[in-house]
């Protein structure tokens, strides 16, 4: 493929390529589908999420690279669902087909040390932080409490743990398993939020409102939209999230989590070089969704309205609701307002993603009301 085949906007009828078959990429698979578009995917399940509903399916793992050069022989543009994909593989594809976000954005994003270095370097605000070689002297530098985050494959908060004043390093370390880590001060937020951003490859950007998060256990367990933040905080997390993504030369999403502090500053948390969680709302409450977006990116088309119709929440659906079998699905759609998504997973296992629910409403507050509600239903 030359240099001006690869500036050339890919219209409907052209097919892509996804590394990884999860939930985002069913989702920016059904959107692409809406708009004629061919989606193959490379996933270790013939029978994944996005598999489900593509025109193929490459079977092999993310880091199988001759699987991987093979979905790329059969399409006009690469994709990801997930940044774990390593960025060697993404690097091998480069020359077969455009892979967006591209493997030099992953090597950034991947690992928490060189990200956080990233940032450092475009001179971005982050919690207080420091490489945990050392864990001794990375403690002094940050101080108590902390938390322990593995450089590589860590999401959901897996691989991370808190080191309160009376924690003891020694056994913390242990459960660490000798993987390198960093450390990060304990940020005591007033709120979380994130802002979703595409880019285009002739660098035109749109962004979606910032939204407010609540975790639990680690995992993203609510969003409203818009966040409850002052415009002045609004405007910050925007020109970071703009920041970003052009610094990082990105073609495609990318989502940006911050912590909002007592004192109204704002701090990256950390980035994510794909669809969102977080944006899982915009499929139902605004003109453009995130994974329409995405396409538009990778496809070279204009971006998307990025209008948002009214305030909104999405609740997470995970494993855990099925420990008494089947949820009620019925109870959950009597609800006014209400949409249920579900990513078509058949092992329901505890803190495992299996779908969300995105509810409309007058204010954001009430959204959320409607869609925790809805989700109780669920169980009841
Ligand atoms: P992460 O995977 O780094 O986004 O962490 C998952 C969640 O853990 C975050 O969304 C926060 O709720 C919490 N968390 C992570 N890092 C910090 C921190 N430095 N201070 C306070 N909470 C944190």
């Amino acid at each position: 493929m030359t240099a001006s085949d690869r500036a050339r906007p890919l219209g409907p009828g052209a097919t892509i390529g996804v590394l990884g078959g999860g939930q985002l990429g069913r989702m920016m698979a059904v959107a692409a589908r809406q708009m004629g578009y061919r989606i193959i995917v490379l996933d270790p399940s013939a029978r994944c999420p996005t598999a489900q509903v593509s025109d193929g399916v490459v079977v092999g793992a993310l880091d199988d690279a001759q699987a991987a050069r093979h979905l790329a022989s059969q399409v006009d543009v690469i994709t990801l669902d997930t940044e774990h994909v390593p960025a060697d593989v993404l690097a091998e594809l480069e020359p077969i087909a455009p892979v967006r976000p591209n493997a030099s954005v992953l090597r950034t994003i991947q690992d928490r040390l060189v990200q956080k270095q990233f940032l450092d370097r475009i001179g971005l605000p982050q919690a207080n932080w420091a490489p945990a070689d050392d864990v001794h002297a990375a403690l002094a530098k940050v101080g108590r409490p902390a938390i322990l985050k593995v450089r590589r494959a860590g999401y959901d908060g897996k691989g991370q743990v808190r080191i309160d004043p009376e924690t003891d390093l020694g056994s913390v370390w242990q459960s660490m398993g000798g993987e390198l880590a960093i450390l990060e001060a304990f940020v005591d937020f007033q709120r979380e939020i994130s802002v979703v951003i595409a880019r285009g490859f002739d660098g035109a950007m749109a962004m979606y409102v910032p939204v407010e998060n609540q975790h639990r256990n680690h995992i993203l367990d609510t969003t409203i939209a818009p966040a409850r933040i002052t415009p002045a905080i609004a405007v910050k997390a925007e020109a970071i999230a703009r920041h970003i993504a052009q610094e990082i030369k990105l073609i495609g999403l990318l989502a940006v989590e911050m912590f909002v502090t007592r004192d109204g500053d704002v701090l990256v948390n950390e980035l994510a070089p794909r669809p969102h969680n977080s944006g899982h709302l915009t499929i139902d409450a605004c003109m453009t969704s995130q994974f329409e977006q995405q396409l538009r990116a990778i496809c070279g088309l204009p971006p998307g309205s990025v209008d948002q119709f009214r305030p909104a929440a999405m609740v997470n659906l995970l494993g855990d609701l099925w420990a008494a079998g089947e949820p009620d699905w019925m109870a959950a759609c009597l609800l006014p307002h209400v949409r249920l998504h579900l990513y078509g997973k058949s092992d329901a296992r505890p803190g495992r993603k299996m779908g969300h629910i995105t509810a409309l409403a007058p204010n954001a507050d009430e959204a959320l009301t409607m869609a925790v509600r809805a989700r109780s239903a669920l169980t009841r």
